[in-house]
């Protein structure tokens, strides 16, 4: 029935289309060539083809007659394309030469080694994390609180003289989670560290609230050039109060961002 074609066998063609990562392997198409089978729920479709790179019968695009029927039959020949690029490289045969389809068919392998690579890499880390889902979910919880941009504001505060809300009300609500059981992590390092930071919270506000005067947007705190003008003598006193309270919330700081760590990791 075949007569003298060199056709590619069943098992070349699964194998072709599983290294194309059943897409078409034309430039930019990308198409994908296997799914589901809309009319069953336990069937599925393929149409893409295994294109002869030279062809299977004399006559046929870039023909070589100086290959065996083995070799014209054989994987290295074949390329995985969607019924639109597999026509079109049949009919426009001047259009590509045989080196061209090569090229394409290695950068479409390396195109689906990449996307496995990436999917696997995304994906089982999560499955394979040492902590439990309710763990990873008060990570996220800890980490909308304290995230990178509360820890910069955080970090970068001065203490001196006033000092905005925005960056004390996440402290008090490290505080607050620390005596609601939902927030108790289930791993016992993860709660240390949960315990580390909302005791390094309290001691922040032991020693800030010995100094600091509530206003409608934030809190009155030390003024050095104000202690300064009026009682020179004190001066120092009040550079190591404010040096002290820095010193506080870098350690605090710390220990948010070891838990922020954490969770981008898992
Ligand atoms: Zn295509």
């Amino acid at each position: 029935m075949t007569g003298n074609r060199d056709d590619f066998s069943q098992s070349v063609k699964t194998v072709l289309a599983g290294r194309a990562g059943w897409k078409c392997s034309f430039p930019q198409c990308n198409r994908s060539t296997a799914g589901p089978a809309v009319e069953s729920h336990d069937k599925w479709i393929k149409n893409g083809v295994a294109a002869h790179i030279t062809a299977a019968a004399p006559g046929g695009p870039r023909y070589d007659a100086s290959i065996s029927p083995d070799q014209r039959s054989d994987i290295s020949n074949a390329i995985w394309m969607c019924p639109t690029h597999g026509s079109l490289i049949d009919k426009e045969q001047a259009a590509y030469t045989v080196e061209e389809i090569k090229s394409w068919k290695i950068e479409a392998e390396s195109r689906a080694a990449r996307e496995l690579e990436r999917s696997s890499a995304t994906h089982p880390s999560q499955a394979t994390s040492p902590y439990s889902s309710k763990d990873i979910a008060t990570l996220a919880s800890y980490s909308g609180v304290m995230s990178y941009q509360v820890i910069e504001l955080i970090r970068g505060e001065r203490f001196g003289s006033f000092v905005r809300h925005d960056v004390t009300n996440p402290l008090y609500q490290i505080l607050e989670m620390k005596g609601n059981p939902r927030y108790k992590f289930q791993n016992s390092a993860l709660e240390k560290l949960r315990q580390n930071l909302a005791s390094e919270v309290e001691a922040f506000f032991t020693h800030f609230g010995q100094q600091s005067a509530g206003l409608p947007s934030g809190y009155e705190y030390i003024n050095v050039s104000e202690f300064s003008r009026n009682d020179p003598e004190s001066r120092s006193y009040w550079e190591e109060q404010i040096y002290e309270t820095q010193r506080l919330a870098q350690g605090l700081c710390s220990t948010a961002m070891r838990l922020l760590e954490i969770k981008e990791n898992n």
